[in-house]
């Protein structure tokens, strides 16, 4: 069954022409896995990707902006087709007004989905801000939209169904 959303969010949605993304929590659970090597592993979910693939696909990318870096995210961004990745960010804003720079997308016509307090200066500047159930709680204070999927659990992809639905 196809989910239904919120008719004031999908009259934003219909407008978003970027997907901004935080990597920990919202495409993972949150949890970071460690090798004795020190080799850091983290889960993705397949539907987030194929979800993702399809919306860039659509003429909306993608941006992912991450505090930390990661090998695993670098090459599942690779494997994803993801055009715009940056890691080890301390400023997500400047970070994002980079990517406005770069693709000439204003970033009031993007969205961000963040789970931490570091994403919200984040939401000041964008036009649809998200989050998701595992969030910190004053990050799902101030979502204009929070996800009914968890983080790494598929909440990419109900993202992805709600920016794909609202240009229907
Ligand atoms: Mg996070």
């Amino acid at each position: 069954m196809k989910r239904s959303f919120p008719e004031t969010v999908v009259e934003h949605a219909k407008h978003i022409r970027l997907l901004g993304l935080d990597v920990d929590g919202v495409m993972t659970d949150g949890r970071l896995y460690y090798g004795a090597d020190g080799t850091e592993f983290k889960a993705f979910h397949v539907q987030d990707g194929s979800a993702m693939k399809r919306l860039i696909a659509t003429g909306i990318p993608i941006a992912i902006i991450s505090g930390r870096r990661s090998e695993a995210l670098d090459r599942r961004a690779a494997e994803l087709g993801v055009p715009h990745v940056f890691t080890g960010v301390d400023d997500k804003v400047a970070t994002l007004d980079r990517v406005s720079t770069s693709t000439g997308i204003e970033t009031r016509l993007m969205a961000y989905a963040g789970d931490d307090l570091p994403d919200l200066p984040v939401f000041d500047q964008v036009g649809l801000s998200l989050s998701v159930p595992n969030a910190h709680p004053a990050v799902i204070a101030r979502a204009d939209f929070v996800t009914a999927t968890p983080g790494g659990m598929g909440a990419v992809r109900e993202i992805c169904d709600l920016l794909l639905g609202a240009r229907e």
